[in-house]
């Protein structure tokens, strides 16, 4: 996706037809016509699925969850919660 070379916006919706940005009128484009800068978008679930693939950071995910289960948990299931439901049960349901 192309973005402006300060980060200001991405390039899409509203801007996706723009030659400069909106905020700081930086040109979208350089003298070859290529975008000036541009970045790879990972949606949340695409970058957990990509980790998963990774033998090594399955491993490691085994420290922060729990061997027994060897799977995820909801976060309302773990000793953290159990405690903020205990000291603000109007917060944690
Ligand atoms: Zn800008």
């Amino acid at each position: 996706m192309d973005c402006c070379v300060n980060g200001c916006v991405v390039f899409r919706k509203e801007q996706v037809n723009a030659t400069y940005c909106p905020v700081c009128e930086k040109p979208r484009y350089n003298e070859k016509k290529k975008p000036v800068k541009q970045f790879i978008y990972f949606g949340i679930g695409d970058a957990i699925k990509q980790r998963f693939r990774d033998p090594k950071w399955r491993e490691l995910s085994k420290l922060i969850f729990p061997p027994s289960t060897d799977k995820l948990q909801d976060i309302k299931d773990g000793e953290a919660w159990q405690d903020i439901r205990k000291q603000h049960p109007e917060f944690a349901r």
